[in-house]
């Protein structure tokens, strides 16, 4: 009786607090960035620094101040795929031409290089990850040519960490080792679901086996980290497809699993159009999977790490987590903290602790812009000091579940009334000057951090949405 209780009062919870709430990889979120002049139309601003002499100055500053001896993290997309999952929301390029590796890998190469003449010394690498697309539709001998370019005149922090995502139908053991030899011990696997008919509605046929296989030889090989990557309430999915699928990958025993929730946005992920949105589990049963495999990790052992993640005890992640070491930027969360995270290739983000660069989503546009040794970046942001302060204290709730305002910090009047709402419903703690996440509270951790994202309270749905709900 009191489990169904506590169930029901977290249901209520969750369709009260069912509002969509940025994820917060960055702060000020990407829909608040300016858009750039690109290169052949640059203007001044007022301080007479185009927006990229005013990028340049940002990462040279940064650099000076974190390159020793906390290091640089750098994430490489990768953005080519054989074939369209329909559910997808990435950027990605569909192609079966692997004619295409080498330009691109030149295209990184040569934006890395300019990157390298920024710095007055050698870059020392701290995190490395490949991402997409999928790293994996690159050839072995590519990836390597690829990693060598980027370390050939940096230097590797003590702890660096290396890590890459892989596709379990076409991660080939070559690769594995290949990449293994580079330094790379982290290995994410994209399983999203394992039930045939989910797999075939969202174009991503994907056997067990070829799981399993792709697993052992990573285990084998010397990887310390293999997670997974699922999704719910994708369409066809139920609690019984859920269940099974948790059931065989627990078998597995990742170390690390992140839960991703489906975004349906058909009018800019059009691959979405082509399921029927009946096909969809509804809101109520969207979040009652979540529950569904959020319990069954915690009844598995995994420790709940911050948004969307759970690891194993004695994986890393958990233990920076109780050590109040987590750190959270575009990869999602990672053991390391480093102010400067450069983002190569298409689309890719770059953070300088105060400005955000996004590189252009067009991939026949980065090619171009590369190769004529142009920077590739089309938006951006430079943070003010109430942007730091904010971002401060949405990273802090994020990875440590509190955060101590400064005496003269001031919530908006609408996000004040929301926090009153938090307070009433019992997700958060304030004293005045600590606000903690309290256990409730965890599951709403996205929610409680919009509490300081000022942009958001600014907008004029906020004013609707809060002012009437409360
Ligand atoms: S989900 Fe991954 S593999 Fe599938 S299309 Fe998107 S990026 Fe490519």
């Amino acid at each position: 009786m009191e489990l169904y209780i506590l169930y029901m009062d977290v249901r209520s919870l969750l369709h009260r607090y069912n509002q969509p709430v940025p994820r917060y990889t960055s702060y000020p979120t990407v829909p608040q960035w300016q858009d750039w002049p690109s290169a052949e139309t640059e203007v001044t601003d007022q301080s007479g620094a185009s927006e990229v002499l005013r990028w340049e100055a940002a990462v040279k500053q940064t650099f000076r101040l974190q390159n020793r001896p906390e290091g640089i993290s750098l994430y490489v997309h990768l953005p080519y795929c054989e074939a369209l999952c329909t559910y997808c929301g990435c950027n990605k390029k569909i192609t079966t031409n692997h004619g295409v590796e080498v330009p691109y890998i030149n295209a990184v190469l040569a934006e890395w290089a300019m990157y390298m003449a920024l710095f007055p010394e050698k870059p020392i690498i701290r995190e490395l990850h490949l991402g997409g697309g999928t790293p994996t539709f690159f050839s072995a001998e590519n990836l390597k040519r690829l990693i060598k370019g980027i370390l050939s005149g940096a230097e590797l922090h003590p702890d660096f960490e290396f890590g890459f995502e892989g596709h379990p139908n076409n991660t080939s053991r070559a690769q594995l080792q290949t990449l293994f030899d580079q330094g790379f011990c982290r290995v994410s696997f994209g399983v999203q679901d394992l039930d045939p008919e989910v797999q075939r509605i969202i174009n991503r046929i994907q056997p067990l086996e070829n799981l399993v296989e792709v697993t052992k030889s990573a285990r084998e090989i010397g990887y310390t980290s293999v997670n997974f990557d699922l999704i719910y309430g994708l369409p066809k999915q139920n609690s019984a497809t859920l269940s099974s699928t948790i059931e065989k990958i627990l078998d597995l025993r990742p170390d690390r699993i992140a839960f991703y929730s489906y975004a349906h946005v058909p009018w800019k992920s059009l691959g979405q159009r082509l399921y029927d949105e009946a096909d969809l589990p509804s809101a109520d049963e969207k979040m009652a999977l979540y529950q569904q495999g959020r319990l069954a990790f915690l009844a598995a052992a995994y420790t709940e790490i911050g948004m969307d993640h759970f690891a194993l005890t004695n994986d890393p992640l958990a233990e920076a987590a109780r050590e109040n070491r987590l750190h959270r930027n575009f990869m999602g969360y990672t053991t390391t903290k480093s102010h400067l995270l450069i983002g190569l290739g298409v689309s890719s983000i770059s953070d300088a602790a105060i400005a955000y660069a996004q590189n252009t989503r067009e991939l026949g546009h980065y090619l171009r812009k590369t190769s004529a040794g142009s920077w590739p970046h089309d938006k951006g942001y430079f943070l003010n000091r109430e942007d730091q302060l904010n971002r401060r204290h949405i990273l802090n709730l994020s990875c440590t579940g509190s955060t101590v305002l400064e005496h003269d910090f001031e919530l908006t009047k609408v996000a004040k009334l929301f926090m009153t709402q938090l307070l009433a419903d019992d997700l958060i703690h304030f004293d005045g000057k600590k606000l903690r996440i309290t256990a409730a509270g965890k599951l709403f951790t996205r929610n409680i951090c919009s509490l300081f994202d000022a942009h958001l309270w600014g907008s004029p749905q906020a004013e609707k949405r809060y002012s009437q709900a409360i």
